[in-house]
């Protein structure tokens, strides 16, 4: 399978190109040529797989110019970290189905496609010869998956921005205590915006980027979009073999449109078993004003409970515009050339009808995610952290009778416990992953929000 990108000024590229590439060298999205589509015999063997044999079946697809073994070997140790038996366990709670993504190193969806990403760097090294500085800003979760992904790895350093005393103290320890000799944590002074900001404008220094052979982790990366379709596919076939319902739908918490997009691509390969995709947003619903009234104009970021998602501009739409314009990149370019100059986009009565097909949506307010978290719990004794409430609680309002609902659990509520202790009047219980983390030894290096002064801890450390 090869690779194109959404703006169409690229040449085609094999997988672990597109992989090493991330952003697309025309400022587009890399995406396959053509979205593969399973056949009734494929999902019918696809049903009797444990996660590991069937994400390994499903990235085979993609995946095209790794070696089989090679594929599955990545595959399997990328989820031994994780502590469920099941990896991605589906579990009913009366009539929601709760696909539990937080099983991984640092309790959030985003190890599911992380621990996959840092083995296929490593992988693809080996084979080269080559080196990696990965650099990338967090304003928190990412950057724990993504120091968790690497961690130890010889041919890979990495550099995490994070804005100093800005992220949540278990957020902190997450990250500074890796103390790997490849893991360089910079606390910035300053926001996380300032972080990213910093690392774009580095990522644009071509001749640096070249010289350090620069890597980036955000979920741009097609690797962390088709690593989150498996699960997808697995809770799908989980779920209409359990109620013998014919399809499902998703909820899922947005931010940056990368989970939910991996989403659509699960949708087009089990045709007709995902019914509809639940976009669900908090106070940041650029994304919900999109669905639901076709507007989509860019609005000030504000702070929630559920800050991962704390987001208006989200980087992987572009992907779903792609085929919102039929395949067109000419058409993609010019809309994202319009969005950039006028911070709005307009779409034709016949674009509102395919994306009414794709999705419904609702957002969700702090209010309303306190109470979804306090009743769920009153309900099935089951504590959910913000994000997932966000999405439980938009599943609630839109869901079908007949029609079984799966929500993503995209983290585990005791990573956001000052939340949680709001909604439900203690702090959540802390897993022995987060317990232990006050007492270890940490490393951070506090620094001006500065580029050039990044730049030249770079230069010092990579080595
Ligand atoms: C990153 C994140 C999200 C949002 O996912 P996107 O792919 O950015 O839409 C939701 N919940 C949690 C807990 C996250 O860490």
């Amino acid at each position: 399978m090869q690779y194109i990108s959404t703006r169409g000024r690229t040449a085609p590229m094999p997988f672990t190109e597109a992989v090493m590439m991330g952003l697309a060298t025309d400022g587009g999205l890399l995406l396959p040529e053509s979205l593969p589509r399973a056949d009734a015999a494929t999902i019918d063997q696809w049903r009797r797989l444990r996660y590991p044999d069937l994400a390994g079946a499903v990235l085979a697809l993609f995946a095209t110019d790794i070696p089989a073994n090679d594929l599955r070997d990545l595959v399997q140790r990328s989820y031994t970290t994780f502590t469920h038996p099941e990896i991605t366990p589906v579990v009913r709670h009366g009539d929601l189905h709760i696909l539990e993504l937080f099983h991984g190193p640092t309790l959030a969806f985003k190890d599911v496609a992380l621990q996959f990403l840092g083995n296929v760097f490593e992988y693809l090294l080996q084979r080269s010869g080559g080196r990696m500085n990965i650099l990338g800003a967090t304003s928190g979760d990412t950057g724990s998956a993504a120091i968790y992904g690497v961690r130890g790895k010889e041919r890979i350093n990495i550099f995490i921005l994070h804005p100093h005393k800005r992220v949540s103290r278990i957020q902190e320890l997450q990250m500074t205590t890796v103390i790997d000799p490849n893991v360089f944590n910079l606390a910035i002074r300053g926001t996380f915006d300032d972080g990213q900001a910093m690392v774009k404008g580095i990522f644009n220094d071509i001749i640096f980027k070249d010289a350090y052979q620069l890597g980036a982790v955000n979920s741009i990366n097609w690797a962390r979009i088709v690593a989150q379709v498996a699960y997808y596919v697995y809770a799908a076939l989980r779920v209409t073999g359990e109620t013998g319902s014919p399809a499902v739908d998703f909820s899922v918490p947005t931010g940056n449109f990368g989970d939910i997009f991996a989403g659509f691509v699960a949708r087009r390969l089990l045709p007709g078993q995902i019914r509809r995709l639940v976009l669900a947003t908090n106070e940041n619903n650029l994304l919900t004003r999109f669905v639901n009234q076709g507007d989509y104009s860019i609005g000030q970021v504000v702070r929630t409970i559920s800050p991962s998602m704390d987001i208006q501009v989200a980087s992987n739409f572009e992907r779903y515009l792609y085929y919102l314009n039929n395949e067109d990149a000419d058409r993609t370019a010019r809309d994202m050339a319009t969005f950039a100059a006028t911070g709005v986009l307009s779409f034709a009565a016949e674009q509102r009808q395919t994306i009414g097909q794709d999705f419904l949506a609702a957002t969700v307010d702090e209010a309303g995610t306190l109470a979804v978290i306090r009743d769920f719990y009153d309900a099935h004794g089951v504590v959910l952290d913000p994000h997932t409430a966000v999405g439980v609680g938009a599943a609630q309002a839109l869901r079908e009778p007949g029609v079984p609902m799966i929500c993503l659990a995209t983290a585990h509520p005791a990573k956001f416990g000052e939340a949680v202790g709001r909604a439900i009047g203690r702090p959540p219980e802390l897993p022995a992953a987060l317990a232990g983390l006050t007492t270890m030894a940490s490393r951070c290096t506090v620094v001006d929000a500065d580029m050039d002064t990044i730049k030249e801890f770079i230069v010092r450390h990579a080595g």
